[in-house]
């Protein structure tokens, strides 16, 4: 897997689905990549859109008020106070990047060749990537990128969003320096509005708050993963703040945690859930499709219907939703408004989730993200980052947000 390409390929990248963004984002070229190198910078320009519209969401909700505060407290770490004129200010860039990101006539190109050409791969301390205001090339050093972790504060992705405030949003390079970059935001020196790195650390401890996601599971060890599109986080719930704190080293790239997978999982899964029979096993559905990741054996990829046996019509081409509880084995699966509850996998009872849980907020009534059992006895329900306890009847009608405080500030290397 060497081949590199001479000529630069333009290629449609996939329809981002709401809400991560625009159905019809911007075309990718890549020069001079090998094909595996190709398949990461898909992984991580899909992972970047999300980022850049999770950064859009956080902002409008610190607009109008409703950000909480672990998500004002990441602005003001990076940028200062949170004046509207200074939110706006953050704003502009991410709209800038949005509008080029998801131009169905823009095409960005992932270059991996000029850095060979002026040798910057050689010089100590040469730059991960470069690029320039108002052309979508970003130019990378194979090097330096591939050995990054691919979320995080200095990251695949982060270099992404750093190289984008620099296309699209006019930003220079004041500092890399994280305590730098903090400093200066605590002083409101103005120079963070117009530093690369500023955006890129504030994206990065951002996004993992996010709102939304599409898909979680606990497993036996307490430990919950939840996915977000082509990313997934691994947290621990610590009851004491009642909050979840995320693991280091996450989000990932879902690919990267299943990479035996043929599921494609590129763009997200619809749901997950972790199985304790026959053997340990995290199920992921995607559409009509299901792979169990058995622990030290091969993936197994089928279709929904040959897993659980006489699944209901509404259920044969996808679920919303899927947990199992350890301890009975009954799984429950969700769609729009309906529940599957199967013993195992051989199905047993449909009803509307109303009728299941009658107690369940209005915004709950209509489908679930994601529904997962927290232990053996918490079962949770979630809707647009928000969880009710499904278990709990007496406190059923609570709504939580999701959202745990920001990651813990990593330092520069
Ligand atoms: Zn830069």
């Amino acid at each position: 897997m060497n081949e590199i390409q001479d000529n630069p390929e333009v290629l449609a990248s996939p329809a981002m689905v709401e809400p991560y963004g625009p159905k019809h984002p911007c075309k990718i070229g890549f020069r001079n990549a090998t094909l595996k190198q190709e398949a990461e910078l898909w992984q991580v320009h899909i992972g970047t859109s999300i980022y850049i519209w999770g950064c859009l969401q956080a902002l409008d909700r610190l607009a109008v008020g409703t950000a909480i505060d672990a998500e004002i407290k990441t602005f003001n770490r990076w940028f200062g106070d949170n004046t509207p004129e200074n939110i706006q200010t953050v704003r502009t860039v991410f709209d800038n990047i949005a509008a080029g990101l998801f131009d169905v006539q823009n095409v960005l190109f992932y270059d991996l060749d000029q850095m060979r050409q002026y040798k910057v791969c050689n010089q100590k301390n040469g730059d991960i990537a470069m690029s320039s205001h108002g052309v979508w090339t970003i130019t990378l050093c194979e090097k330096q990128f591939e050995v990054l972790p691919f979320c995080g504060m200095t990251s695949k992705v982060s270099t992404i969003v750093h190289e984008l405030t620099h296309i699209a949003g006019k930003t220079v390079d004041h500092s890399y320096k994280v305590a730098e970059c903090m400093w200066w935001a605590e002083c409101n020196d103005d120079r963070v509005f117009g530093n690369a790195s500023s955006y890129q650390y504030y994206a990065a401890q951002t996004l993992p708050m996010s709102y939304k996601f599409d898909a979680a599971t606990t497993d036996d060890e307490s430990n919950t993963y939840i996915t977000l599109g082509n990313l997934m986080i691994c947290c621990k719930y610590n009851s004491a703040d009642n909050e979840f704190r995320i693991e280091d080293e996450y989000p990932k790239a879902i690919v990267d945690v299943l990479p035996e997978s043929r599921l494609d999982s590129s763009m997200g899964v619809d749901s997950l859930a972790y199985f304790q029979i026959p053997t340990p096993s995290f199920c992921f559905t995607k559409g009509n499709e299901v792979v169990q990741d058995f622990e030290n054996a091969p993936t197994q990829i089928q279709p929904i219907t040959a897993l659980w046996q006489n699944l209901p019509t509404a259920f044969q081409d996808g679920f919303d939703a899927l947990c199992c509880q350890l301890h009975t084995k009954d799984s429950f699966i969700t769609k729009n408004d309906k529940v599957a509850i199967c013993s195992g996998f051989d199905f047993q009872i449909e009803q509307t989730i109303v009728d299941q849980w009658p107690t369940v907020p209005v915004m709950f009534r209509a489908g679930f993200d994601a529904i997962l059992f927290l232990d053996l006895y918490t079962q949770l329900a979630t809707k647009d980052g928000q969880y009710v306890d499904l278990s709990d009847t007496q406190n059923s009608g609570v709504l939580v947000s999701m959202m745990g405080p920001a990651p813990a500030n990593s330092e520069d290397k």
